[in-house]
């Protein structure tokens, strides 16, 4: 088990799915995790407490990734509450799926709103604090379809493949003051933005599984609480996949 004791950490999107895991699985290695939702109350509430069950720190806040206040906010509630802030997960993100003929402004203003802007407004609030303290990990949830494109994901593929940029700039700009920056790309993992999917692009994505089976929320926190962990002191600028091979 990764050792995060005393360390504290925010995920966004920590209600459900992979975030709900990442949340979880920091707070297992001794972290304290602030959480961030739009819709699932009750379901961030649950991540709460099985978190404060572990003995350790842990408040869900509702508000929208998109809006660049409401992330500044969150920051400074956190570090009011817990003390100070050392692991940025960006992780909430949404798909709005349709050809690109057919794809409408509005569906491409929300996925890059969410799923890049958010991203950018997480990393601003925390980049001052990680820069002056000398340290912080910023881990950012991006995907394989930010690495290949895919058939109907216009809006998400280039939002994913923006933080794959984004991440690696922000390598380079807060490398010198001991802060990573590392993206990690899921494959097809068992959630319910993938349970929504189509059902014969979900078949052909599973078909695409090296191993055979889909991935788990708790492949990807795995990574995530190796990535925030002393253990991966000398990693950043990374993208690394967990996909069970779907990429190759
Ligand atoms: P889910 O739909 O299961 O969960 C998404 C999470 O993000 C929820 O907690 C949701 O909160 C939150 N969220 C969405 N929009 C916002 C917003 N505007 N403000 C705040 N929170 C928000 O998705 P997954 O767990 O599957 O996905 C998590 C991440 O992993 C995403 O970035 C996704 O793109 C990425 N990913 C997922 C893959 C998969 O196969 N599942 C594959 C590759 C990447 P709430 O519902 O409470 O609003």
């Amino acid at each position: 088990m990764m050792n995060l004791k005393n360390r504290n950490a925010i995920v966004t999107g920590g209600s459900i799915g992979i975030g709900a895991a990442i949340a979880l699985k920091l707070a297992q290695c001794g972290a304290n995790v602030a959480i961030n939702f739009r819709k699932h109350s009750d379901e961030a509430d649950k991540v709460v407490e099985q978190i404060q069950a572990l003995g350790v720190k842990s408040i869900a806040i509702q508000a929208d990734v998109s809006n660049h206040k409401d992330a500044k906010k969150m920051v400074d509630k956190v570090v009011k509450e817990f003390g100070g802030i050392d692991i940025l997960v960006n992780n909430a993100g949404i798909n709005w799926d349709g050809v690109i003929w057919k794809m409408q402004e509005e569906q491409w203003d929300a996925v890059i709103n969410t799923n890049l802007k958010g991203y950018f407004n997480y990393i601003s609030a925390v980049a001052g604090i990680f820069r002056d303290q000398k340290s912080g990990r910023i881990i950012n949830i991006t995907s394989i379809n930010g690495l290949r494109g895919k058939f109907g994901q216009a809006n998400y593929s280039a939002s994913k493949a923006g933080i794959i940029g984004l991440t690696k700039t922000i390598a380079k700009e807060l490398g010198k003051y001991n802060v990573t920056s590392n993206a990690v790309a899921p494959g097809l993992i068992e959630t319910d933005m993938m349970r929504n999917a189509d059902e014969i692009v979900k078949e052909k994505a599973i078909a695409e599984i090296v191993l055979g089976k889909m991935g788990q929320p708790e492949d990807i926190a795995n990574l995530v609480a190796f990535l925030s962990s002393d253990l991966a002191n000398h990693i950043t600028g990374e993208v690394i996949k967990v996909d069970g091979g779907q990429y190759i």
